[in-house]
């Protein structure tokens, strides 16, 4: 499963209060076939059903770009928004539009 594996990566975009989980704006993350060490629960749990769309080829008709989604972490008080987007992590995979 290795071969051609997609990943997705989450990178911290915008971030205010104190997020308990330390994460700051170009915090960045893997999702690929473990969970992202280091990476604030609740964010986890909020972004990882969007990854899986973005991981098996999905997108989100309210974003411009097919390849991206924009999630934040729940906590009211301090949000964190995640910028996800799909990345090949091997060459040669690559789908072609059309
Ligand atoms: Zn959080």
């Amino acid at each position: 499963m290795r071969d051609g594996m997609v990943e997705v990566m989450a990178r911290v975009i915008s971030q205010k209060g104190t997020c308990a989980a330390g994460h700051q704006v170009g915090d960045e993350f893997s999702i690929g076939e473990t969970t992202p060490s280091g990476m604030c629960s609740w964010a986890f749990h909020a972004l990882f059903p969007f990854a899986e769309v973005l991981k098996y080829g999905g997108s989100f008709p309210w974003e411009d770009d097919p390849g991206k989604a924009t999630i934040a972490c729940p906590d009211p008080g301090t949000p964190v928004v995640f910028e996800l987007r799909r990345s090949s992590a091997s060459q040669g995979q690559q789908k072609h539009g059309g």
